[in-house]
């Protein structure tokens, strides 16, 4: 298989994951759904402060997601509109609108090379913790001669991350496949990590309760490109290549669009409520 470059969502530094944490249930309280969903399952669960800021998503919330969109390296206008259109394949199921700005862009876009290349993206609300002068996203060296392949399988895939959806493959069942040695090997080879980041990003499963799909789908979008010789049977992880039915649908109900009708769940608990004064 060809070395295709992998991702590496950004994370913040660790001395903000509390403030990033605040962050993102300020901005969404249901990013804390996973840990009170955990803390019911096990009583005697007592998280520290470190565990509450780990697991707690960054989705934007179900009002939808509207940012703004600026580059960094003016990119010719054929470019960033190219860019945007692929941000925006998002929409076509999801409550999603990413605009270009000149002022003040809150999804910021670079092309950087070197030791902050490659493509990446910080997730979801820690996006906001992102001082204005650095990029949120960087899609290196992205130009009008990009294979239109690149821009459904990278562009949209580091919008993903905007989005708040973390690595597809972290999740255990796909990590159970990989084989570590020869994992390590690979990425330092290839991507010049140490150890630790290869374990780090793509040797440990994301725990399941910070994941709100239901089922593994190595033919995510938001799947890496594994290839075989990583692998422990020898065969590929396919990573996705353009956003999938799955996606789509795992995407819609994150951010819902208005006119899709809101579940009846009010209701019954407004009986329950009134049952319960007599
Ligand atoms: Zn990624």
């Amino acid at each position: 298989m060809k070395n295709v470059i992998v991702c590496s969502p950004k994370s913040l530094p660790r001395e903000q994951l509390f403030a990033a944490a605040k962050t993102a249930v300020a901005i969404n309280p249901l990013n804390h759904a996973p840990l009170a969903r955990l803390a019911s399952l096990m009583p005697s669960f007592r998280p520290t402060r470190e565990h509450l800021a780990v697991v707690t998503t960054k989705y934007w919330g179900l009002k939808g997601v509207k940012l703004t969109v600026g580059f960094m390296d003016h990119p010719p206008a054929d470019l960033r509109k190219r860019i945007l259109l692929h941000m925006n394949a998002w929409a076509s199921s999801a409550n999603v609108k990413f605009a270009e700005t000149k002022t003040d862009p809150q999804v910021r876009i670079a092309r950087e090379g070197g030791n902050d290349g490659g493509y990446w993206s910080y997730v979801g609300t820690d996006i906001t913790h992102i001082p204005k002068s650095q990029q949120t996203m960087n899609l290196e060296a992205f130009t009008m001669n990009t294979p239109e392949s690149e821009f459904h399988r990278v562009v949209r895939h580091e919008t993903g991350h905007t989005l708040g959806f973390p690595h597809e493959h972290m999740r255990a069942a796909l990590v159970a496949k990989i084989d570590p040695e020869k994992a390590i090997e690979y990425f330092m080879r290839t991507q010049g990590w140490s150890e630790d980041e290869v374990r780090a990003q793509v040797l440990t499963p994301i725990e399941e309760g910070t994941l709100m799909g239901t089922v593994a789908d190595p033919q995510s979008i938001m799947c890496y490109q594994i290839p075989g010789e990583i692998t422990k049977d020898g065969k590929p992880i396919v990573g996705g290549r353009d956003i999938d039915r799955l996606d789509f649908s795992f995407a819609a109900s994150i951010y819902p669009k208005k006119t899709a009708k809101p579940a009846p769940k009010s209701a019954p608990m407004a009986k329950k409520a009134k049952a319960g004064k007599r």
